[in-house]
């Protein structure tokens, strides 16, 4: 596939937002490029981290995109005279083609993100994100519903920053290098400092791990989720953003004193779900099913660092049942987690 110098630009920058953990996990975040009708977007299950070593951008038809976008349609046009390719554009394609910048950069950075589910979190933002021109949006469905939505605020007033509620930050701006540099002004601005918390018990861990299919995480800070009664509070009560439904499954299950593997098992089985890829053992750490995907891995962390940024007392808007239900049914997800499982 012949590809334009100006490609080389957008690989570097989403190689380094996608390689830091506080902005990018696994294959969350896309990034993209406008150039002339050509919008070079990520592909659907790709991670950004790999964009320097892999062909992770698809050309699509910008007019087309646009076009497909006012017709309700998800299927995204390849651009004129590329040659047809194995890949699937990102979900968030019509978002990347809808936005008049250059450049568009999608990340799920953690401030952002633990803001982004705080009920308070457009009020409290308004000061915080002073002098940028800056949106809030509630919480919508990835892919289509989200480009409409985004699309409608944009008509109202145009923006460089769109924060989504229950789900992160896009920037748009002339360049790859002032769309990272935004990323960070953002970040800056929206920095909270994470709770510590306990180190994990490790040899309780391994006792409560001993002949299952479990094992202590790996991380250190996953097991923050469970040695700190309220970041073990939050992340018991519900799922915060797309990324953790996928990958992670609803609510975090919890072992208490007296509950066995076993049994917490049974019930989770009873409740027609599958088995948890990680739960938090109350008071002594997180262990995690040892056939957990490296994108699970990445998943955990993401909601470590952002569970330990939100206050004892903040009020987070959990994302409601019906639409975790619409994430886990939805044939465009499965399509990503299997190519984001391939890598
Ligand atoms: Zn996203």
């Amino acid at each position: 596939m012949q590809q334009p110098g100006i490609l080389n630009q957008l690989r570097r920058m989403s190689a380094r937002v996608g390689k830091n953990i506080l902005l990018t996990q696994a294959a969350g975040g896309n990034s993209s490029i406008k150039q002339g009708d050509v919008l070079w977007v990520k592909a659907s299950g790709a991670w950004l981290a790999d964009a320097e070593t892999q062909d992770i951008f698809l050309p699509i038809s910008l007019s087309g995109a646009r076009a497909a976008l006012a017709d309700g349609n998800e299927r995204m046009p390849l651009a004129p005279g590329h040659a047809a390719s194995p890949l699937r554009a990102s979900i968030e394609t019509s978002l990347h083609a809808l936005m008049p910048h250059p450049v568009v950069l999608h990340v799920h950075s953690v401030n952002t993100i633990a803001w982004s589910v705080r009920r308070d979190g457009s009020d409290e933002l308004a000061g915080r994100l002073d002098s940028l021109a800056w949106h809030w949006l509630d919480y919508h469905h990835p892919g289509l519903p989200l480009a409409q939505a985004v699309s409608e605020s944009l008509a109202q007033r145009p923006a460089d920053v769109l924060i989504l509620g229950n789900h992160g930050l896009v920037v748009g701006a002339s360049t790859c290098d002032a769309a990272e540099e935004l990323v960070m002004e953002v970040e800056r601005r929206l920095s909270l400092q994470p709770r510590i918390a306990e180190p994990a018990a490790d040899d309780t861990l391994k006792q409560i791990c001993a002949g299952t299919e479990y094992r202590p995480a790996p991380d250190p800070v996953h097991h923050s989720l469970a040695t700190n009664p309220h970041n073990l509070s939050i992340a018991t009560k519900g799922s915060l953003y797309p990324d953790h439904v996928i990958f992670l499954g609803r609510a975090m299950p919890a072992l208490v004193e007296g509950d066995d593997l076993a049994a917490l098992a049974a019930r989770v089985a009873a409740d027609g779900l599958p088995p948890s890829v990680a739960v938090l053992v109350r008071g002594k750490g997180t262990i995690i099913r040892t056939d957990a995907s490296a994108a699970a891995q990445a998943l955990l962390t993401c909601l470590a660092l952002v569970v330990t940024r939100l206050p004892f007392d903040a009020a987070v808007e959990y994302l409601p049942p019906a639409k975790e239900q619409a994430l886990l049914n939805w044939d465009a997800e499965h399509y990503r987690q299997q190519m984001t499982a391939r890598r």
